[in-house]
């Protein structure tokens, strides 16, 4: 069986008062919940104080990037081993609006994916189509490409460490969900993309939706056989939504 995750990606908000409030609301509300692993990714310069408001709740710390490089003359970069030093254990790779915005191709993030795994870290591999490859029907050659490029690089045993979300990129901060058929049928064609390299790898992997996932949608979405859990981007900085949605996940 596998544990489902919820992750939080507070993509670059909040300070430290408001990362006070929401981490009291989460730790007090999220405790007890077994069945499901709980996980925030606060902006890199917020992880130590997030990791303190933690203390020895059951919420994993997580980034939302980190360098290829272990340490040197990288300007502005975070080295996989310093997240682990600062107490994370996941990281988000490959994220839409890290292709978008900061042009990271495959190969960046397989060498990204590769160094997490590297320093211990628990790469959440984000994949993902734009509306317009949805609709010309290229879902599948871009999801499977994306994925291609780092089971390749990387190895599928790499993937017995890893966490795998399917975002696609019309969904994420838009409102607009993807449908749970939508959802299942993806998820369902990732896992098998992994099965045509390691059938027992593909069975445990986790694989999460992310995409305007909110307190309403969550328990339809999660309740598929192949979503394994959300990576959460608005309503994870809404503490009863983030709380309801990890409920949700929890009850799947
Ligand atoms: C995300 O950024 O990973 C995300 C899924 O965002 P949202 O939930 O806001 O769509």
């Amino acid at each position: 069986m596998r544990t489902a995750i919820v992750a939080g990606n507070w993509k670059m908000n909040g300070n430290s008062e408001s990362i006070n409030e929401l981490m009291g609301a989460l730790v007090d509300n999220l405790q007890g919940l077994d069945a499901v692993e709980t996980l925030v990714c606060p902006p890199a310069v917020y992880l130590s104080q997030v990791k303190g408001l933690i203390g020895d709740a059951s919420v994993a710390l997580g980034a939302q990037n980190a360098s290829q490089f272990e340490s040197g003359a990288f300007t502005g970069e975070n080295a996989p081993g310093m997240l682990v030093d600062l107490g994370c254990q996941y990281v988000i790779l490959g994220h839409s609006e890290r292709r978008a915005i900061f042009g990271e191709k495959d190969a960046d993030i397989a060498a990204k994916f590769a160094a997490a795994i590297e320093a211990g870290l628990t790469p959440i591999l984000c994949v993902g189509e734009t509306l317009e490859e949805r609709e010309s029907g290229n879902t599948m050659n871009v999801v499977g490409g994306q994925l291609k490029a780092v089971l390749d690089a990387c190895g599928v045993e790499s993937f017995a460490k890893a966490v795998i979300a399917y975002e696609p990129v019309w969904a994420i901060g838009t409102g607009k969900t993807a449908t749970p058929e939508q959802a299942q049928e993806v998820h369902q064609a990732v896992r098998a993309i992994v099965a045509e390299y390691n059938a027992e790898v593909a069975a445990g992997v986790r694989i999460l939706y992310g995409g305007s996932v909110n307190a309403a949608n969550a328990a339809e979405l999660f309740a598929n056989a192949d979503v394994d859990g959300g990576l959460v981007g608005g309503a994870s900085l809404k503490a009863n939504d983030f709380i309801a949605i990890c409920r949700a996940a929890a009850e799947a």
